[in-house]
């Protein structure tokens, strides 16, 4: 008996493309500067106009990251590659057509693995070609569809882009959302990308409901290429961040799973993502290959990148620097976790272990100093040329100098909040622990002065000696460490 609209269970299936803005000194296919610029139209020049007469050279260093990428998503890097034009006519396009690539991508069949929840997942890449983006428009007073009049700014256009395309194997836009976090690791290790410029990283989104039999059976990532093909499925545009990505596909999911229970077919069209409003808009119905009319750059050779294979290295990526970490310097985790989430704080972290017990050098990378920073809305590039403050602060704590109390809630604050360096902090607040003859003789004087507490201590009284400390501690300044003076102490009263 077939079932009802209503009774079917239903599953997500969600593809990406996601356009990551490569970072070069220079745009793609010109020598203009990629600098953000103050006033628009102002890094251009006849290439990024597509002005008559203009030719394209390829920037080496686009070639150069896109292999990198290629290397760390264990992709296929062909031979030689070909760039394509994609034409389209529309105003952030000068040249009416985008050079892409077509038909021999840079990178071929590549996969990164994430965690999703609990779950390890393989996400599978089709392929990542690089392309030039886009100028920008500004919509003036209204969003793109009832804005006034738009402005366009090719500052953009002709920035080195690298399209990253995957497989359909995302069953949730959680799965989603830890990918991309993962892909931006990845980026931001191997040096390619930066994710704190804006719009550096875009995503559009296919997204299609099958039936939940269908899925994790034979066929591709377990679901037959008949069913996926079969699909009407959404393309979600302007999405331009993970928790963007989460909500927009969240949305989408609910929208297109309504209409099925409802009986309504879902259209093949491309939505756009509306971040403030939170919903999906119908944009157009989607544009098929053939409308692109790709053919041949003729402007640009074949690009031969077999020796750029052989040549280019890459990094320790972050899963095999974590498992190092664990194994190296006996990290928890959560430890591991957190001291290689950037490359910056894993090599910051190594720096440190170097010197000092790994632990001790652990606790105040990963806790208290990503903690302060975290809690004051800081990144760890904010004190990327700190290192040497960093490991001193450790130090101190490390040789005694100051007490752990001290170095937390004292120096470290005082360096992030004042920019100050850790001795100038010991030194103005007479934090240095008090030398051992000071102490010495605050504790003699301490139980002179206390023949009660001494007395009780001797009856067994638990309370006497912590009373006994805190008169230590308040004839020193609080500079005494607690620890070392009951032990002073009770030597004492032997
Ligand atoms: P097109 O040629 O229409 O752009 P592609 O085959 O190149 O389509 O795939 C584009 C994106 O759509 C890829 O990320 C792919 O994973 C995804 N995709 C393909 N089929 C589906 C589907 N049934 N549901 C969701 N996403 C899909
Ligand atoms: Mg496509
Ligand atoms: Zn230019």
């Amino acid at each position: 008996m077939a079932q009802t609209q209503e009774e079917r269970d239903l599953a997500v299936v969600i593809g990406l493309e996601v356009h990551v803005q490569l970072e070069t000194e220079t745009k793609i296919f010109c020598g203009c500067s990629t600098e953000p610029a103050e006033e628009p139209n102002t890094r251009t020049c006849p290439v990024c106009l597509g002005l008559p007469g203009s030719l394209p050279v390829v920037n080496e260093a686009a070639v150069e990251a896109a292999v990198k990428v290629g290397k760390a998503l264990d992709a296929t890097i062909p031979e030689r590659t070909r760039f394509h034009r994609k034409n389209y006519y529309y105003p952030d396009l000068p040249k009416n057509f985008q050079i892409t690539q077509y038909d021999d991508p840079i990178c071929q069949d590549g996969e990164l693995e994430c965690t999703v929840g609990d779950e390890r997942r393989t996400i599978r890449i089709r392929r990542a070609h690089l392309e030039e983006d886009p100028g920008s428009l500004k919509h003036k007073g209204g969003s793109i569809d009832t804005a006034e009049y738009t402005l366009v700014d090719y500052n953009r256009a002709g920035v080195a882009l690298l399209e990253i395309v995957t497989k359909p194997d995302f069953r949730s836009p959680e799965g989603v959302r830890a990918f991309l976090t993962k892909l931006e690791e990845v980026l931001e290790y191997l040096g390619v990308f930066d994710a704190s410029r804006d719009g550096s990283l875009r995503v559009d989104a296919n997204l299609s409901v099958v039936d939940a039999d269908a899925v994790d059976g034979d066929g591709d990532g377990g679901i037959s290429t008949d069913v996926l093909e079969d699909a009407n499925r959404t393309e979600v545009k302007n999405i331009s961040s993970h928790k963007g990505a989460q909500k927009a596909l969240s949305y989408e999911a609910t929208r297109q799973k309504n209409a099925i229970r409802r009986g309504r077919a879902v259209e093949q069209e491309t939505r756009h993502w509306d971040e403030s409003r939170g919903i999906t808009v119908s944009m157009r119905s989607k544009e098929e290959e053939k409308d692109y009319r790709y053919f041949r750059e003729a402007d640009l050779p074949p690009l031969e990148v077999a020796d750029w294979k052989e040549q280019i290295e890459i990094p320790e990526l972050p899963d095999a620097r974590r498992e190092r970490f664990r194994e190296e310097y006996g990290l928890s985790d959560e430890a591991a976790d957190k001291l290689t989430s950037t490359k910056q704080v894993a090599d910051f972290y190594e720096d440190v272990a170097a010197e000092f017990d790994p632990d001790l050098a652990a606790t105040w990378v990963a806790d208290e100093l990503l903690g302060e920073l975290n809690y004051r809305d800081m990144e760890s590039t904010d004190v990327a040329d700190r290192l040497d403050e960093v490991k001193r602060l450790v130090e101190l704590v490390a040789t005694d100098e100051i007490t752990v109390k001290n170095a937390r809630e004292t120096v470290l604050r005082t360096m992030l909040d004042e920019g100050t360096d850790p001795d100038t902090i010991v030194e103005q607040a007479g934090l240095g622990k008090t030398s051992g003859d000071e102490v010495q003789q605050a504790v003699e004087a301490a139980i002179d002065e206390n023949p009660d507490a001494v007395e009780d201590y001797h009856d067994g009284e638990g309370g006497a000696i912590n009373f006994l400390v805190g008169q230590v501690m308040q004839k020193t300044g609080g500079s005494a460490d607690p620890g070392d003076v009951n032990q002073l102490l009770r030597e004492e009263l032997k």
